[in-house]
C-alpha cells in the first residue's frame, strides 16, 4: 500500500488536545459529505453507517434541506419566541400533522425535548389527573437511554452515564424493558406517565416483544397515565416506518423527537400531544431562547415534507430487508444475533473474536464508519438514502472483518 496518513494523525492529536475526553472517537477526521459518503481530510473516503446517530436520516446535505436551509439564511434566522415569525406556523402544523396530534412545542436538542415531555407530564399530572403536589412519578425502562441533563441521568441505569452526577432528581421508577407485567405493577395512583424507547437504541438496538408496546398502552389507558414515545433516535423514517411504534399500531400521547428533525444541519427537536397534554403549559413556564428559530422551522418544514411523500419510509423498508438479510448470513460466521428494523440493525459479534470497539475500527480500515454501543455489540443505521449497492459493500466490509478475525 502506498497510501500514507498525511493530515490524520496531526489532526487527531490536536482535536485530543484542545477537548475534554467525553468522547473516544474512531480515528478518522471527516472534511466533507454527501448522502451516504464522508470523505477525510486525507481524502479517503467512507460510507457513513452511523448517520449522525440517525440525526442524519436524509443523508449529508440533502439537496432540498440545503436549499431551504441557504434561503432561510439569506432571509431571517432568529427571533426569540417573543415575536411570532413567518415560517414558525407552518412547521408546527405540518409536525403536528405528520404526529396526528394538535400541538408541537419546538425546541433544540433531544434532551431538552425529554426534559419538556417530564415536565408538560408532571403538570398534567396535578392539574388534570389529581395527583398530590409533588407526589408525581414516572415509569421508565432499564437500559433507557434518553440524554444526559441531570434529571435524566437520575433514571439512567448505565453507570458511566450516572454515577458521579448526583444529587439525583426523584420521581422515576425503573422497571425491565419488554416485561408489560413489570410495567403494569410498577404504575401507582401517583403515577402521571410511561417513558420508553419504542425500541432501545444505545442499549443495543433492543426491539421489545411482540405485544409489549400495545400492552402499555392497555394499562396506561386504563390507568390514566401518559404514554410517552422517545422516539428521538427510532422516528422519522428510520424502522421503515415514520414511527418505530407504528409497527405496533400503538398510538402514544406524546412523540419526543429530534436528531433527523433538524436534517443534519441544525439541532431542532419537539415534543407533540394533543390539547389537553400541551395545553397545561402556559406563558412563562417553559420556554427556550433558540427553540422554533426561523432556521430551524426552515428546515424542519423540509423534513417533515421529505416525510409526508413517505419514500424514505419505503426505502428504508426494502432496503431494511436488504440489510437485515445480509446481516443474519452472519449469524454462526461471527455474528451472534441481529435485532431491529428496517435500515437500523443491532450486531452482537461474538465475543471471543471482537470488541464492539475492535470491529468498528477494523471496519473503518475497510471504508465503513459505525459504532459500538456496549461490549461486542455494534449498530448499523445509515442514511436512508443510502444505495443497494452501498449496501452491498458495508455487508462485503463486515463479513470481511470477520472472516479476518475468526482467521487469525
Ligand atoms: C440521542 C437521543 C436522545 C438525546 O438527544 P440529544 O440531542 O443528544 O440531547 C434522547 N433519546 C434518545 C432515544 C436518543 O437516541
Amino acid at each position: 500500500m502506498t497510501t500514507v496518513d498525511m493530515r490524520t494523525p496531526a489532526a487527531l492529536a490536536e482535536a485530543e488536545r484542545w477537548t475534554a475526553h467525553n468522547y473516544h472517537p474512531l480515528p478518522v477526521v471527516i472534511a466533507d459529505a454527501e448522502g451516504a459518503w464522508v470523505t477525510d481530510v486525507d481524502g479517503r473516503r467512507y460510507l457513513d453507517f452511523l448517520a449522525g446517530y440517525s440525526a442524519l436520516n436524509f443523508g449529508h446535505r440533502h439537496p432540498a434541506l440545503i436549499s431551504a436551509a441557504h434561503a432561510q439564511l439569506d432571509r431571517l434566522t432568529l427571533t426569540s419566541r417573543a415575536f411570532v415569525h413567518d415560517q414558525f406556523a407552518e412547521f408546527c402544523r405540518r409536525l403536528a400533522q405528520l404526529c396526528g396530534k394538535d400541538l408541537v412545542l419546538p425546541m433544540n436538542t433531544g434532551a431538552e425535548a425529554v426534559e419538556t415531555a417530564i415536565k408538560v407530564a408532571r403538570k398534567w399530572g396535578y392539574r388534570v389527573k389529581g395527583v398530590p403536589a409533588g407526589q408525581a412519578n414516572i415509569v421508565v425502562a432499564e437500559n433507557n437511554f434518553h440524554g444526559r441533563t441531570t434529571t435524566i441521568v437520575s433514571f439512567s441505569t448505565d453507570p458511566d452515564a450516572r454515577d458521579d452526577f448526583g444529587p439525583y432528581t426523584p420521581g422515576f421508577t425503573i422497571v425491565p424493558y419488554g416485561d408489560a407485567g413489570a410495567l403494569a405493577d410498577a404504575v401507582d395512583d401517583h403515577t402521571v406517565a410511561v417513558l420508553l424507547e419504542p425500541i432501545q437504541g444505545e442499549a443495543g438496538v433492543l426491539v421489545p416483544p411482540p405485544g409489549y408496546l400495545a400492552a402499555v398502552r392497555k394499562t396506561c389507558t386504563e390507568r390514566n397515565v401518559l404514554f410517552i414515545a422517545d422516539e428521538i433516535q427510532s422516528g422519522l423514517g428510520r424502522t421503515g416506518r415514520t414511527f418505530a411504534i407504528e409497527h405496533d399500531d400503538v398510538v402514544p400521547d406524546m412523540y419526543v423527537l429530534g436528531k433527523a428533525l433538524g436534517g443534519g444541519i441544525v439541532p431542532v427537536s419537539a415534543v407533540a400531544a394533543d390539547a389537553d397534554v400541551l395545553g397545561v403549559l402556559e406563558p412563562g413556564q417553559h420556554g427556550s431562547t433558540f427553540g422554533g428559530n426561523p432556521l430551524a422551522c426552515a428546515v424542519g418544514t423540509e423534513v417533515v415534507k421529505l416525510l409526508e411523500s413517505g419514500t424514505f419510509q419505503q426505502r428504508s423498508a426494502a432496503l431494511g430487508e436488504q440489510l437485515h438479510a445480509g446481516l443474519s448470513a452472519l449469524i454462526g460466521h461471527g455474528v451472534m444475533a441481529v435485532r431491529g428494523r428496517g435500515l437500523w440493525a443491532g450486531v452482537d459479534i461474538d465475543p471471543a473474536l471482537l470488541t464492539g470497539r475492535q470491529a468498528c475500527e477494523r471496519l473503518a480500515q475497510r471504508g465503513v464508519l459505525a459504532k459500538d454501543t456496549h461490549g461486542s455489540t455494534i449498530r448499523l443505521a445509515p442514511p436512508l438514502v443510502v444505495t443497494e449497492a452501498d449496501l452491498g459493500q458495508a455487508l462485503a466490509a463486515v463479513k470481511a472483518v470477520l472472516d479476518e478475525a475468526r482467521a487469525g
